[in-house]
């Protein structure tokens, strides 16, 4: 009797243990399943979930360690990059942590240059992603004599940081600024246009979205230049190349040398164009970052705009006046701009009234040609260095000004008169 009841108890435990582990089983596939089928999802919203954060903590520390004003920098470092273009990597001189900044702003230079008695201000782009907060770096390009006038004296600004600025020097910077930006936060899909050394925000903006470690956007990258000489980190490019395939890389030269190798040094012969992103894009639907020279924005920010893509997607950045001019936007001209007949622009403080037509540019442009000298410093909207008040009338702006603009005043360098005007200069 004691036997048989040992048998059934017996039983019934293995039963129970059987039936256990068979819960145990069944509990452990449904989990492993629903990882399996959530786990993307998962991953995905913990991406998300650490992009934000580390935006809210880019918001903070901004506010908590931006400058007002000019602030001291040592040079820490330069780098050549190319035949005539350097990096340079700005510590600051009071030890104090750097803000971070969104990839494609710039910084802002007063130099002090030796025998002239005004500083001279300058912007330059920041070349790194902000993932490095003691230092900042600018990459730029020494400006020689134009072509055509071999006997105009070299750019200013550029030979200074190249041929003067050593390491250790100190040079005054405002902190970093502009519209023109990639916001890290999201995700949409991102044509990147850099025409020579136009380059720099646009690689801000890659080494951003690659030092973040995203592998989920995709990114088309597209670094115009004339031949292989001028092309900058090239090793930097092709080890991105490599390590993201969500990174698409094109080398575009239009004059390759003998030794520039397809496929090695360069990817396509011939400029970037809409036609290039035709054959190589999916589609059009993509937000579109460029900054080169005029013809390159030009003829881009124009054949993009007839491919259907809307004006919103696709920002741009000029270096510099000429530019500006060329990628003006036609819809925002005034009445003005379109009149044939001349307005009055009176200069109150020197008493001088100067003639201003549609073809007479900016404010600053129509009064230097008129013999008068007015406040300037990067002379595309940038740096508020020609900042004036405006006593009488209205003015509109050639290109939307990436400085602050007190009400009440203007940017001359990017302005234009809607009527007669009288402004305090
Ligand atoms: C937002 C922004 C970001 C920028 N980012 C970068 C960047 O990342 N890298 C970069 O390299 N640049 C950048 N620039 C351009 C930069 O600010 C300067 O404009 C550039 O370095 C030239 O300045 P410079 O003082 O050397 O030349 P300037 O002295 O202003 O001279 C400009 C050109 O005019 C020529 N010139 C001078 N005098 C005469 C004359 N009498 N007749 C005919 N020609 C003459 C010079 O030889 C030179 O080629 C940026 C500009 C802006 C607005």
């Amino acid at each position: 009797m004691a036997v048989i009841f040992d048998i059934i108890t017996a039983t019934l435990l293995l039963t129970v243990t059987l039936y256990g582990v068979l819960l145990v089983w069944r509990n452990w596939q449904e989990s492993r399943m629903a990882t399996a089928y959530f786990g993307e999802e998962i991953r995905l919203l913990n991406e998300q979930i650490e992009r934000q954060q580390q935006l809210s903590q880019v918001a903070v520390n901004t506010a908590r360690d931006a400058w007002d004003g000019f602030r001291k920098f040592e040079l820490r470092g330069k780098v050549l990059e190319a035949d005539g273009i350097c990096s340079f990597y700005f510590a600051p001189h009071d030890g104090r942590p750097l803000p971070p900044f969104y990839p494609g702003q710039y910084l802002t230079f007063s130099i002090k240059l030796p025998n002239e008695d005004k500083p001279l201000i300058r912007c330059y782009s920041l070349s790194d992603s902000p993932n490095h907060p003691d230092y900042y770096r600018v990459t730029i390009k020494r400006e020689v004599a134009p072509r055509d006038n071999p006997d105009a004296p070299d750019g200013k600004s550029s030979t200074y940081f190249h041929r003067v600025l050593n390491p250790d020097d100190i040079i005054d910077i405002k902190a970093p600024s502009g519209h023109f930006y990639l916001n890290p936060e999201q995700q949409n899909p991102v044509v990147l246009i850099g025409g020579g050394i136009g380059i720099t925000p646009v690689l801000s903006m890659l080494n951003t979205i690659t030092a973040g470690g995203s592998s989920n956007r995709e990114v088309w990258f597209f670094y115009g230049a004339r031949d292989g000489s001028e092309i900058v980190m090239k090793d930097h490019f092709q080890q991105i190349a490599r390590e993201h395939p969500n990174v698409r890389m094109n080398i575009c030269l239009s004059r390759p040398r003998p030794e520039d190798q397809p496929g090695t040094d360069f990817d396509h012969q011939g400029r970037v164009s809409v036609e290039l992103f035709k054959q190589l894009l999916p589609s059009n639907n993509f937000d579109y970052y460029i900054c080169g020279p005029a013809p390159l924005m030009d003829s881009l920010t124009t054949d993009l705009y007839d491919w259907g893509v809307p004006k919103e997607k696709v920002h741009f950045e000029a270096f510099g006046p000429a530019t500006v001019k060329s990628v003006r936007d036609a819809e925002a001209d005034t009445t003005a701009a379109e009149a044939e007949k001349p307005v009055t622009i009176h200069l109150k403080r020197s008493k001088k009234d100067i003639s201003w037509t549609n073809q007479a540019g900016s404010i600053l442009d129509c009064a230097e040609a008129a013999g008068a000298s007015l406040e300037s410093g990067c002379r595309a909207g940038n740096c508020g260095a020609c900042e004036l008040a405006v006593v009488e009338g209205s003015v509109t702006y050639l290109s939307d000004p990436g400085a602050p603009v007190a009400d009440g005043s203007c940017l001359a360098c990017v302005a234009i008169p809607e009527g007669n005007l009288v402004i305090d200069a």
